[in-house]
């Protein structure tokens, strides 16, 4: 996606999670605890993939993208599809998304990524072709200034 910025990646982590279970120092209980609530999210909003989970190797991995940031409001903490992050990403200025894989046979779940979605991450001359534009003034106790981005678009 076009504005995504500030990824972190949790593939080490994933990885070391996995070794873990492997050895037997950590039992698939512990890892495989998804709640009802990201089962619901990984049927309803889930992102199919051709990864098979690496715990159960029956079921295909989900991706969940959630989405955080004081501009979702009471959307907030929800998952969403992701058909729906560049139409986000082009009405707000600034979310962050958590990417998370859920197997839904045994219920396997980890954080994989995360990373910041929105229209402050457009160069000044992307943000004159989008329609969508805050209007200036009137009120807000957001901050201004966009002198960050002059000089980053590419001609
Ligand atoms: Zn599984």
């Amino acid at each position: 996606m076009r504005t995504q910025r500030q990824v972190v990646d949790y593939s080490l982590q994933r990885r070391a999670v996995l070794r873990d279970v492997k050895n037997g120092r950590i039992g698939t209980l512990e890892v495989c605890d998804a709640s009802p609530y990201l089962r619901n999210a990984a049927t309803f909003h889930g992102e199919p993939t051709d990864e098979r989970c690496p715990i159960c190797r029956r079921d295909n991995l989900t991706l969940v993208h959630y989405v955080y940031g004081d501009e979702l409001k009471q959307s907030a903490g929800q998952a969403r599809k992701l058909a729906e992050l560049p139409v986000l990403a082009m009405t707000l200025r600034e979310f962050q998304v958590f990417v998370v894989e859920v197997c839904r046979s045994c219920a396997w779940n980890h954080l994989i990524e995360r990373f910041v979605l929105g229209r402050d991450g457009l160069s000044t001359e992307e943000m004159l072709h989008t329609d969508v534009m805050v209007s200036s003034g009137g009120g807000g106790s957001h901050r201004t200034g966009q002198s960050s981005h002059s000089g980053e678009g590419r001609r």
